[in-house]
């Protein structure tokens, strides 16, 4: 057990902000590292061009302090709380939310969220998705992660049959994929969550989006494995960066899985276009 901390609620508003601001303007090393290795294997010369805009945009973009891309996203939150930590002068939801309010605001981001019937526009992109989660300890990680509409629409999830299997969840992946065609701004990370309910199947495939690029599930052979036969068929379909053809639709497939119940075999898949932006910080 560690000792009883506080944290101040306005601190949290303030490391929102910036993760937010940050997060829409510099894309991470990890991102531009496979973002280069991707111009380097693409075999169609629109392709490579494309992938040269693409890392000519994001050093402009980090330069000048704007925006990677006009979509700025759904402000999504993840809060892992040390169960020692004592958040004081006020509401930690309340000060996420106006970290989220501010960083949009000052930063002349584009507000993007809107009642889903009315389609009248917020106005402060607000509400943020948060998701919480308790661990030991008495800290506080903060992660930011504005999520684009495009990529966004082109996930799913499907209760498969178990008997499906470890070859239904690739046809699944690869078709869901298939079909998103050029709609999410390839090349494009491929968040999969496997097991649990239909909510923590969908969740399980966002968090596979925050681990860093390229880096394998080294929890579990099985799932490494699937990562890779799962990337090499998705980049056989031949869409390529932007939908202009080639053989880098993708520049990884993460896969994170948790028991299911003995009669369902859930399986989601968040797709993330190659502005994959998240930013981090633990008080
Ligand atoms: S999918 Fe990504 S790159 Fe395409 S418009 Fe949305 S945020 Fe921008």
């Amino acid at each position: 057990m560690t000792a009883i901390r506080e944290i101040s609620c306005p601190v949290v508003t303030d490391a929102v902000k910036q993760l937010f601001l940050e997060a829409n303007t510099m894309l991470g090393e990890d991102v531009l590292a496979v973002l280069e290795k991707a111009r380097k294997t693409e075999i169609s010369e629109l392709g490579r061009h494309v992938l040269a805009q693409i890392l000519e945009n994001t050093a402009i973009a980090k330069e000048s302090a704007m925006p990677l891309c006009q979509d700025t996203g759904f402000a999504v939150v993840f809060l892992e709380i040390g169960q020692d930590v004592h958040l004081v002068e006020g509401d930690l939801y309340e000060a996420v939310r106006e970290g989220v309010r501010l960083a949009y605001a000052d930063g002349y981001l584009r507000k993007s969220i809107c009642d889903p019937l009315s389609r009248d526009n917020t106005q402060n992109n607000l509400p943020a998705v948060i998701h919480a989660d308790i661990v030991p300890g008495n800290r506080l990680k903060i992660i930011a992660m504005p999520k684009g509409g495009g990529s966004e629409n082109m996930s799913g999830t499907a209760m498969l049959v178990p008997a499906a299997g470890y070859e239904g969840i690739k046809r699944y992946v690869v078709e869901q994929v298939r079909a998103a065609g050029s709609n999410p701004c390839p090349p494009i990370i491929v968040g999969v969550g496997i097991g649990g309910t239909i909510e923590q199947s969908a969740l399980l495939a966002k968090k596979a989006l925050l681990r860093p690029v390229g880096q394998p599930n080294d929890k579990d052979e099985r799932l490494h494995r699937l990562e890779q036969e799962i990337l090499h068929e998705i980049n056989k379909l031949g869409i390529g960066p932007q939908g202009y053809g080639g053989v880098v639709t993708a520049l990884a497939v993460q896969v994170e899985m948790m028991p299911c119940h003995i009669a369902s075999l859930p399986v989601s898949v968040n797709i993330q276009c190659h502005v994959a932006r998240h930013r981090e910080v633990i008080l």
